[in-house]
């Protein structure tokens, strides 16, 4: 009988650079990837972080690369895409994970450096790595972007404009990137996570992630990293070959739910 199904899902041998990957989400979307067969790059600010990220996934049979980045730092940003060529000799998939949230009010006297800090690193730091990645990414049979986002994206918290503002750019960023680059076969696509459990939200105490939870969220909970990071590499299969500018949300029913 003649095969109807054609695309792969399998990602084995592929080249993945993850921003932000020594903790939360991007350390999950390390492990996710690194279990699919592909050769990770674990790249983060922090190196015992790396370092611990990276043996985590030798010691699973994984194959991983490391490397220290700072997306704010352009020379920084070249060194590692360089590296990666010299060592791996391929570029096919890009992970833009890192981030900071910075809460502050608009009339905050820091507001200013605030905003510039949170642009650098949410906004400017994912345009500078794709700048940076997409001659090599041109020559992949596989090209795929992933943008992180946050359902703050798409909506509004009180407190933290220059966070709200920068995701709702990383939204805007996926969709014209999507457009521009997909004739030359590199899909972008981008997460809107809600509320998951990382270090970034390990400062909010457990009973009020409970009360949050219960009025906003459908599944009651937050999330894990790992059930954003499988959803990241959905979208990076070779049988995504049809998913491009998507806005996808991993937030257990946040954004659609009233009230
Ligand atoms: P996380 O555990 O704090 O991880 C963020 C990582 O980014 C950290 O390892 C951090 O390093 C790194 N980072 C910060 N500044 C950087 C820079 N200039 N260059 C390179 N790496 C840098 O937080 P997370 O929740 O996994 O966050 C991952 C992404 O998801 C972020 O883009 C965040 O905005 C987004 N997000 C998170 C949530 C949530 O509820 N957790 C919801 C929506 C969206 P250091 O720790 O060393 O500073």
């Amino acid at each position: 009988m003649t095969k109807l199904t054609k695309l792969s899902r399998s990602i084995e041998g592929r080249v993945v650079l993850i921003t932000g990957a020594g903790s939360g989400m991007g350390r999950a979307t390390a492990h996710v990837f690194a279990e699919a067969g592909a050769k990770v790059v674990v790249t983060d600010l922090n190196e015992e972080n790396v370092d611990q990220v990276c043996s985590e996934i030798k010691s699973s049979n994984g194959t991983c690369f490391k490397q220290l980045l700072d997306v704010t730092n352009q020379q920084n940003i070249d060194q590692v895409v360089s590296a990666i060529i010299a060592e791996l000799g391929q570029l096919d998939i890009l992970i833009n994970n890192a981030g900071i949230a910075i809460p502050v009010t608009i009339d905050d006297k820091n507001y200013e450096e605030s905003w510039d800090r949170t642009f650098d690193v949410l906004l400017k730091g994912q345009v500078n790595l794709i700048r940076a990645s997409l001659p090599f990414m041109l020559k992949s049979s596989c090209g795929r972007i992933v943008n992180i986002s946050s359902t703050e994206g798409m909506g509004a918290t009180p407190g933290q404009s220059p966070y709200t503002a920068a995701k709702h750019g990383v939204i805007g960023l996926t969709r014209s990137l999507a457009a521009e680059l997909g004739s030359q076969g590199i899909t972008v696509n981008c997460i809107c996570p809600g509320p998951i459990r990382t270090a970034m939200t390990a400062g909010i105490p457990e009973e009020h992630k409970q009360i949050y939870s219960r009025r906003r969220v459908p599944l009651k909970r937050y999330g894990e990293p790992e059930e954003v990071a499988h959803m990241t590499l959905s979208l990076c299969l070779p049988a995504a070959s049809f998913v491009n500018g998507a806005v996808l949300p991993v937030d257990g029913g946040l954004s659609i739910k009233r009230a």
